[in-house]
């Protein structure tokens, strides 16, 4: 897998650009061994997700990994009727927000489930799945 294959995977989530993260290859890794992992900056302790190379707080650059576990709720959500070029057999489908203790995460709801189900401030997880391409991604499954 090619990281500009990678890339433009991560394009298809709309709200979430991986451009300039210069971590991505790690997150790649981790994603190969199912975990979606977020940065975490040891001198202040905010959390990251998609990961940073550098604390746009308090503007250090020692961060450590930190997985994305446990359920977080959805704050919102957006059903897309149009994608980029390419991308259009997926359509439609559902992207949205869930918010953990400490971070929040942008990614796509499963489409097993029905917009008519999501509800703002219903519990759900995300998980690592395999695209029939061998392509990795996670998604927003029903806590
Ligand atoms: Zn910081």
């Amino acid at each position: 897998m090619s990281k500009k294959e990678i890339d433009t995977r991560f394009n298809k989530f709309g709200t979430v650009s991986f451009t300039g993260i210069s971590r991505v290859n790690d997150f790649i890794s981790h994603l190969e061994g199912g975990k979606l992992m977020g940065t975490k900056c040891k001198k202040c302790g905010a959390h990251f997700f998609p990961p940073r190379a550098d604390c746009c707080k308090s503007l250090d650059s020692d961060m450590e990994w930190f997985e994305v576990k446990g359920s977080g709720k959805l704050l919102s959500y957006s059903t897309l009727t149009f994608a980029p070029t390419g991308f259009t057999q997926d359509l439609p489908y559902t992207i949205g927000v869930l918010e953990y203790d400490l971070y929040k995460v942008f990614g796509r709801i499963d489409s097993s489930i029905s917009e008519k189900e999501l509800k703002v401030g219903m519990v759900m997880r995300a998980e690592v799945t395999k695209l029939p391409n061998e392509q990795l991604s996670y998604t927003f499954h029903k806590a």
